[in-house]
């Protein structure tokens, strides 16, 4: 029997048609027709007050971090378990990633451990959407009024979630989501800068557009274009915008089937789980989520192991993530942590215990196998 794989990318089927309309068009560089809708669904079905399509979500946290006018030596608040782009992008500023512990729960950054992270030096916090689960942003919200901090959603996994009724990527001052392959609207590589502080709409563009206001001459607003700031090239190219615009079309559908396959993995391991063999994914009532992600979290590394050994026996590929950016060679190089025990004993833990099964479009067929497998091997 072949592999069923971790990841396979989905496509409507339409995305080569609007490619060939880009195509006949024969504007192929960024901010053409499909950029300007791909702008416009990203504001309409997020509510953020403006969007920015970049070359992935790495560029769009990069865009944040220059927005923030980060000094080195300036602190971000983050959580060690994440994927590197969260912690990086900062770090390339010279800013300092602090990193805190994640709740037991969601996976997500704890709430209630970050204002004890806080010093005179913090400019900005990370909530990273872990699994597509939304961060509880009124209490980050919170803090960062009180303490003068912005918040900058790394919302790579959660298009399509909400938390109370509010679409993630629309509540910080900043976002970044991802339309790499492995998410569940791609465009290969892609990603989208969402800005919902009108302090930052008009550098945005700027800093997307090499440090120019060219935005601004294409709309008539000025009669020259210049170099006016600091910035680079964050914008892709129009084919890359076709595609994506294909994808969006179809998001309510592709988040149903998604939940579907979460749902029926959710049901088949609630017996294993009521057993204390393992423990599955937790999602707060108040939130909505888009199914990015099925995990489990078993009682230690040695029998992670052995589960991904044994599934990829039977064909199935499950796969592990992430090792702590605080245990990293270059988290311990260019952040620290942010306890005052010196360690995050959640991060750590579920870090060795956590496995990922495949949920993709398509698996539906196979699903079984999967479920099967687990069933088999726990
Ligand atoms: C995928 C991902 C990124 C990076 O996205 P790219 O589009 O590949 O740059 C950043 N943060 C998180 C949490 C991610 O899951």
């Amino acid at each position: 029997m072949n592999m069923i794989p971790f990841n396979k990318p989905y496509m409507t089927g339409k995305e080569l048609w609007n490619i060939a309309q880009a195509h006949a068009k024969g504007h192929l560089a960024g901010d053409g027709g499909f950029t300007k809708q791909c702008h416009r669904w990203l504001e309409q079905h997020t509510g953020c007050d403006k969007a920015l399509l970049t070359h992935s979500c790495t560029a769009g946290l990069e865009m944040a971090a220059l927005l923030a006018d980060l000094q080195p030596g300036d602190e971000v608040i983050m959580p060690s378990f994440t994927f590197v782009s969260t912690a990086n992008a900062f770090a390339l500023r010279g800013a300092v990633p602090v990193f805190v512990d994640v709740r037991p729960d969601t996976l997500n950054l704890d709430e209630r451990l970050v204002e004890a992270a806080i010093t005179p030096k913090t400019r900005a916090i990370v909530p990273v959407h872990y699994a597509g689960v939304p961060c509880e942003m009124d209490a980050l919200m919170d803090i960062a009024r009180r303490h003068g901090l912005l918040v900058i959603e790394d919302a790579a996994q959660g298009l399509g979630s909400s938390y109370k009724g509010r679409a993630l990527g629309a509540i910080g001052d900043l976002a970044a989501l991802s339309f790499h392959e492995t998410k569940n609207i791609i465009a290969g590589e892609g990603g989208a800068l969402l800005v919902n502080n009108e302090r930052f709409a008009e550098r945005a563009e700027i800093i997307r557009e090499k440090g120019t206001n060219r935005s601004q001459f294409f709309r008539g607003q000025v009669d020259k274009y210049t170099w006016v700031d600091i910035g680079s090239s964050y914008l892709p190219s129009e084919l890359i915008a076709a595609f994506l615009l294909a994808q969006f079309d179809e998001v309510r559908d592709i988040t149903q089937r998604r939940l579907a396959i979460w749902k029926n993995y959710h049901e088949a391991f609630a017996g294993l789980e009521a057993a204390g063999t393992l423990r599955r994914p937790i999602v707060p009532a108040h939130c909505e989520h888009n199914a990015h992600m099925y995990y489990l979290l078993l009682p230690g590394l040695a029998e992670r192991t052995q589960l991904i050994e044994q599934m990829k026996a039977r064909s199935v590929q499950a796969v592990f993530h992430y090792i702590p950016l605080h245990s990293a060679p270059a988290g311990r190089r260019y952040g620290r942590v942010g306890s005052a025990s010196g360690e995050l004993p959640v991060t750590s833990d579920i870090s060795d215990r956590l496995v990922r099964l495949p949920l993709w479009l398509g698996l539906e067929e196979r699903q079984a196998e999967v479920i099967d497998a687990v069933l088999q091997c726990s």
